[in-house]
């Protein structure tokens, strides 16, 4: 599929109804990755379509005037390009998203470490989340912005809130570096788990396998991707997740850094209490 499609202009690309942002007519393939049975194509555009396999979906490819195997009405994603139609069936959740900044900000360096290489560096991942310009963000968020980290899916930010009990809007600032760096630790996991169960995602409305509450999805964000939470066990905003006391984690970090955005985000915890107070 990857040799048909990569570096081919997309003469068609139809799939579930009001998915949205969708690849502008005729922009490139530039990439087709696998992970499990999450395959995610790549626009030139910065649109990236997801597609989760599940219970007796595939991606078939064909030649243009070739038979399908199934008729179109099972076909979720279609995707046409000179000479072939990649076609995806069955059971499949479809997601689309726009890569933050990269026409703005193109081959700038400010890509966050892979979490799929094996020498990742997770402490450098945790320094980033941990940056004090993020504070104001969810942790849900943070967690899919490319500055802080890449290699990871939708998937995997969903199921690791979910398995630390975590609310996906828990705001950054609220939490410290030891949270960040289990939260770290947990996506290289889930990232290379394959995610052979799904506890949360795409299981709207299914009772939660910890608590037996169902289980909520809604669009977060500027990027508009689906977050997946339980609403009894990830309840909490503010929490922390290694008591303030413990010493665990031994971070693999600069301690001054540290110490330097650990005063960054107080000075502007300080500001927001004074804002708050007129
Ligand atoms: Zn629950």
């Amino acid at each position: 599929m990857r040799t048909a499609l990569v570096n081919q202009s997309s003469l068609r690309v139809d799939t579930v109804a009001g998915l949205w942002p969708m690849p502008s007519e005729h922009s490139l393939i530039e990439a087709i990755h696998r992970d499990g049975r999450c395959v995610s194509i790549e626009w030139d555009d910065g649109i990236v379509l997801e597609t989760w396999v599940r219970w007796k979906g595939s991606w078939e490819l064909y030649r243009s005037n070739q038979m399908w195997r199934l008729p179109m009405s099972f076909a979720r994603v279609v995707i046409e390009v000179p000479g072939w139609t990649a076609v995806c069936f069955g059971s499949v959740s479809v997601d689309s998203y726009r890569m933050p900044d990269r026409h703005r900000h193109p081959q700038s360096g400010g890509v966050g470490p892979d979490l799929r290489r094996d020498d990742v560096d997770l402490g450098a991942v945790a320094t980033r989340l941990f940056y004090p310009t993020r504070a104001g963000m969810t942790i849900f968020d943070a967690l899919g912005d490319p500055h802080v980290l890449t290699g990871s899916g939708n998937v995997d930010r969903s199921e690791v809130l979910w398995s630390l009990e975590l609310s996906p809007f828990t705001s950054v600032g609220e939490l410290e570096y030891d949270d960040m760096w289990m939260i770290v630790q947990s996506m290289a996991r889930s990232v290379r788990s394959g995610h052979q169960s799904l506890s949360v995602y795409g299981r709207v409305g299914q009772p939660c396998v910890r608590c037996g509450s169902s289980i909520t999805g809604a669009r977060q964000g500027e990027d508009r991707r689906m977050a997946y939470w339980c609403t009894t066990c990830q309840s909490g905003n503010g929490q922390r997740l290694v008591p303030p006391s413990s010493n665990e984690a031994s971070p693999p970090a600069d301690v001054l850094y540290l110490n330097e955005a650990r005063a960054a985000r107080e000075r502007v915890r300080i500001f927001d209490d004074l804002r708050d107070f007129g």
